[in-house]
């Protein structure tokens, strides 16, 4: 059995036995609260219980390394809506340690790329319009600097409203543990 025909297997059970009872909620966050995280597997529970969150309370965002690439890009896009559209008045931005993201080298995914067949050819014209892969493809060195240029991006974007405090933190994958690198509520540069 493929892995799809299992999950839909077991989703028509999840419906016929009405196990969504308890997930039932508005689409409005009850907290205020949005987040930006990364898409690492070890924070798909781990995060909301470390932070008593429960199904309702918070919007959260994901992107790999919790980046944001582009100050016009989809992650952005989506805190824009989060705060204009469906109440957030809060952002927080939280990276974690032991990142995939801090050990991604753009030359080590192109390589890969080529491997599955991607070709040379197509990797050049890339280049040729416009698009800087390297640039685009780049993890970070130090996670707490990296959320700190996240916040920063998000806090100056021309379009936020500044009244929005933006906190930055630093997640432990494995204890849950957070700690503060920007304080949004205290940051006098608000
Ligand atoms: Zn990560």
């Amino acid at each position: 059995m493929s892995l799809l025909n299992e999950i839909l297997d077991y989703n028509e059970k999840f419906v016929e036995e009405k196990h969504y009872e308890e997930f039932i909620t508005t689409n409005l966050p009850d907290k205020r609260i949005v987040i930006l995280t990364c898409m690492d597997t070890r924070l798909l529970e781990l995060l909301p219980k470390a932070m008593n969150f429960k199904n309702g309370d918070v919007k959260i965002v994901k992107s790999a390394g919790a980046i944001i690439n582009h100050p016009f890009g989809g992650i952005m896009r989506s805190l824009f809506v989060a705060v204009y559209e469906l109440k957030a008045d809060e952002i927080y931005i939280i990276g974690h340690h032991d990142c995939g993201m801090a050990k991604v080298k753009p030359e080590g995914i192109i390589e890969k790329m080529k491997e599955r067949g991607i070709e040379d050819n197509t990797i050049e014209q890339m280049k040729f319009s416009g698009v800087n892969l390297d640039e685009w493809l780049k993890g970070f060195d130090n996670v707490s600097d990296s959320v700190r240029h996240s916040v920063d991006m998000v806090r100056h974007h021309p379009l936020m409203d500044k009244t929005v405090p933006v906190h930055g933190l630093v997640i432990d994958p494995k204890t849950g543990k957070l700690d503060v690198v920007v304080d949004g509520n205290i940051n006098e540069n608000r």
